[in-house]
This record gives C-alpha cells, sequence and structure tokens, in this order.
C-alpha cells in the first residue's frame, strides 16, 4: 500500500485577487499551497512577476473584465493591453 504522503498531490491556489496580488500569493504559498495559478494578470501584464519581485504588495492591472475571453480562438490576447491601458 502506498504511503499517503507519498501520494500527496499538488495544491494549486487560484490568484483571482486584482488587489495586492503579491501577498496574496505569499500567503497562499505560507498557507500551504504549492503553486498559484496565474492566467489573466499574466495576459494582462506579461511582466507581472518582475514586478512582484521587486515589490510583493503590487497590484495585478487585470481588472478581470473577461474581454480576453473571445480572443482564445484566434490568438488569445488582452485587448485592454492592446489599447494601452
Ligand atoms: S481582458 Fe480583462 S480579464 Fe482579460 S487579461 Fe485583460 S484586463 Fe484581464
Amino acid at each position: 500500500m502506498a504511503d499517503p504522503a507519498s501520494t500527496r498531490l499538488p495544491a494549486l491556489a487560484p490568484s483571482r485577487r486584482p488587489n495586492l496580488l503579491g501577498m496574496s500569493m505569499t500567503r497562499a504559498m505560507a498557507e500551504g499551497f504549492d503553486f498559484v495559478a496565474m492566467g489573466r494578470a499574466l495576459l494582462k501584464e506579461p511582466g507581472l512577476i518582475d514586478r512582484i519581485r521587486q515589490d510583493p504588495g503590487v497590484a495585478s492591472t487585470c481588472i478581470h473584465c473577461n474581454r480576453c475571453m473571445p480572443t482564445i480562438y484566434r490568438g488569445t490576447h488582452c485587448p485592454i493591453a492592446q489599447a494601452g491601458s
């Protein structure tokens, strides 16, 4: 029989909070999550990880408007970022 500790699956925390994203990540990791998932935040701002490294309290500029969703079949992108916002 397998040791339950050896079969533990990695825990993934979603990062839906647009504000204080870095602090949410730090808290999630401190609470036992192995990963923090980011999708739209990185779509909006590919350099976000570098900003978080410099300032863990930084806010994501993704506004969770989901205007990127219709673009998934023709080259996923953030229309907000392309508009320069
Ligand atoms: S379209 Fe809206 S939800 Fe999608 S990445 Fe851009 S700001 Fe975020």
